[in-house]
């Protein structure tokens, strides 16, 4: 695709050009449609116009950083009580800290598997409720803050608000695309340990009711001093990453004050 290249939108055109790819710079080539939400998180239709992520970095978000973090917990963990399908279309499955967890196909019905004597991580009680205590990678910080960057960068110039060519990104796209380890990328995370409006819908079936649910959200808000940020639900998981800073400033301030957040360091 010619780097001059402008997309329209009906008569309008969007704010950020196509032909050159927002991580990297590059003018192509751009083949292979990036999901901003990866596809193993339960994205299957929501993809960015073609001329925004070149190949090179659509490959490598999918293999380097996309697959190692959404090995780690919570993520692993969530998309296989989810009964989220990977890409091949094989139920998720979470293999670590001692355990392994297999999808049934229903949210919620995991098959369970581990040895509690000889795996401190794991707290199971008499009535058969338990609890587990999953050690995050040293690294997962790091990778959190560039995942959750890459897909708020993806999904602003989706949203068509900014171009995301502009200056004010270029270090989030630099820490997104190559990872700057000099930089303590704050992300915000709260949990919501019991949230029931999952539920979308629910139809009745030969088998039983069938339930849809929203697997995850997102909001892009712009703060009163300029920051733009991005917030993140997955299921029960709340992220929060400053776009265009790496401090999330009064953010954190301005959050529920009925629900429990904490500030992560993305240094290593
Ligand atoms: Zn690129």
């Amino acid at each position: 695709m010619p780097a001059a290249t402008v997309a329209h939108c009906g008569n309008r055109q969007m704010k950020t050009r196509l032909g050159k790819c927002i991580f990297c710079s590059v003018h192509g080539p751009f083949t292979r449609a990036e999901h901003p939400i990866p596809e193993s998180l339960g994205n299957d239709d929501l993809t960015l116009p073609m001329g925004l992520v070149c190949d090179s970095c659509n490959q490598y978000f999918g293999t380097k950083l996309e697959s190692t973090i959404l090995n780690y917990p919570p993520w692993s963990i969530e998309r296989v009580a989810a009964a989220v399908r990977t890409k091949r279309g094989r139920f998720a499955k979470f293999i670590g800290n001692g355990m392994s967890l297999w999808s049934t196909g229903f949210w919620s019905h995991v098959v369970f598997a581990a040895d509690p004597t000889k795996n401190p991580t794991i707290r199971l009680n008499p009535d058969g409720t338990g609890v587990m205590f999953v050690v995050p990678p040293p690294d997962y910080h790091f990778l959190l803050s560039r995942f959750l960057l890459k897909v708020g960068l993806e999904l602003l110039a989706l949203s068509d608000t900014n171009d995301i060519n502009d200056h004010q990104f270029d270090p989030a796209r630099r820490h997104a695309r190559f990872g700057e380890p000099s930089l303590d990328w704050e992300v915000a995370y709260g949990i919501y340990p019991r949230r029931r409006d999952l539920i979308i819908s629910t139809r009745e079936d030969e088998i039983g009711p069938i339930e849809e649910r929203q697997l995850y959200s997102y909001e892009l808000g712009v703060m009163e001093d300029g920051r733009i940020i991005f917030a993140f639900m997955y299921i029960t998981h709340l992220f929060a990453i400053c776009l265009t800073s790496d401090r999330l400033g009064n953010y954190i301030a301005a959050f529920n004050a009925g629900n429990e957040f904490h500030l992560q360091s993305s240094r290593r």
